[in-house]
């Protein structure tokens, strides 16, 4: 009997956990994937498109293209998730499955903070940096603010690429020189989930550049009239162009599916991305079942949560796998190392010996929770 996937989202998550299981599973299965947009876009590239060294369609691809790849594409907008069904309803119309992968994203929330939409431009979208290049390429000297609204973002390095970015196109603009340019970060220090030595050394790189780089400035209001963002420690800056990265959020069908935590994210296996509800049911029902590993791709890269993650992380991948090992073959397919990356190991399969092989386990990515993923066994 035919088996059916479906697969919330056609961002990175998306497009990679529907290819890897139109691999793995048999033709007559089908994989299905919703996303409300008409093309796939590759974010990091939003950077470049900020500095004017890449357009739009450099890294965007229609979604439609998977359909040639034996997926079936579906465009709307996912406006409820129903766990207990396995189920979704696209522009209300309901759809059920035997598997479901949530693949939303994180939502954005600028109007968490009062007058920031107003006051700046967010990298983090396409319209905003197609409006930060315009901005760019007019500005001719003042304050530039590289601003994080939230200490929780997804791709840590991102703001501080970015404003090493904009430093570098002012300067050869030859405007650099009348620009003061201030980062306020909303966390303690840049890219605190790769710790403390790559913290010290991207804040090096930041302030080699003469930009002044300003940890622990939580942003509480900005009034776009004057030009001034207050934060929460009483301190207050001026700015003529203001670029931030804006707070996240779980996406509103997730949240109101009830999967996410009081913190507001999806507490998930971070080996499987399994939300724990579907791990139980996974132990009760589909678990003990053997079988042989099957390999593929991970849905995401390695994950950096935590600093405990980056310690944690080779004995966690080489747990997954044999963990994994138990469990059905969909969930060994999104969860298990494609390979062992370490040069020592040639293993294709993990040694069981922390250090010695794997150094990726799979997880959130990311901005970890961020990443919303559920899926249900068979
Ligand atoms: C500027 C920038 C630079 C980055 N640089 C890097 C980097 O260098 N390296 C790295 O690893 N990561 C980087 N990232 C992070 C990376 O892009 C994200 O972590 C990744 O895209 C997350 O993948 P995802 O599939 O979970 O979500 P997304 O890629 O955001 O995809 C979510 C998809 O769901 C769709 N969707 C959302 N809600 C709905 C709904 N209700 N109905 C229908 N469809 C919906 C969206 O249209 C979207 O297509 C960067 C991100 C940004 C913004």
């Amino acid at each position: 009997m035919s088996r059916s996937v479906l697969i919330l989202g056609a961002g990175l998550g998306g497009v990679v956990a529907a290819e890897a299981l139109r691999k793995l599973l048999p033709a007559e299965d089908r994989v299905t994937v919703v996303d409300r947009a008409e093309s796939h876009l590759f974010p990091p590239s939003l950077l470049w498109l900020m500095v004017g060294t890449r357009a739009a369609g450099d890294f965007s691809r229609p979604i439609a293209r998977l359909a040639g790849r034996g997926i079936e594409v579906l465009r709307g907008e996912v406006t409820r998730i129903d766990p207990q069904a396995v189920a979704a309803e696209i522009d209300a119309k309901k759809i059920s499955a035997d598997a479901m992968v949530i693949a939303l994203g994180a939502a954005y929330a600028p109007e968490a903070i009062p007058g920031l939409a107003e006051a700046g431009l967010s990298f983090y979208t396409l319209e905003g940096a197609a409006a930060i290049h315009a901005e760019l390429e007019k500005f001719s000297g003042g304050r530039l603010v590289v601003l994080t609204a939230a200490p929780q973002y997804k791709c840590p390095a991102g703001p501080y690429e970015a404003a090493l970015l904009a430093e570098d196109f002012l300067a050869r603009k030859g405007v650099r020189g009348s620009t003061e340019i201030d980062f306020y970060a909303a966390e303690p220090a840049p890219m605190v989930v790769a710790g403390p030595e790559m913290g010290r050394a991207v804040r090096g790189l930041i302030e080699g550049r003469g930009i002044r780089y300003h940890p622990e400035h939580q942003v509480a209001s900005v009034e776009a009239a004057s030009r001034t963002l207050r934060f929460a420690n009483g301190a207050t800056a001026q700015f003529d162009l203001l670029l931030y990265v804006p707070p996240h959020r779980a996406p509103a069908p997730v949240r109101e599916a009830g999967l996410t935590n009081e913190l507001g994210w999806v507490p998930v296996d971070r080996h499987t991305l399994q939300t724990s509800r579907w791990a139980a049911r996974c132990r009760r029902r589909a678990c003990s079942r053997t079988a042989k590993p099957r390999w593929s791709r991970t849905t995401s890269r390695t994950p950096g949560p935590a600093k405990a993650r980056r310690g944690a992380s080779t004995a966690a991948a080489c747990a997954s796998s044999r963990r994994a090992a138990g469990a059905p073959a969909w969930v060994r397919a999104i969860s298990t190392p494609s390979r062992c990356r370490a040069s020592r190991c040639a293993a294709r399969a993990c040694c069981g010996t922390p250090g010695r092989c794997c150094t990726r386990s799979t997880g959130s990515g990311a901005g970890s929770r961020a990443y919303v993923r559920a899926i249900r066994l068979e």
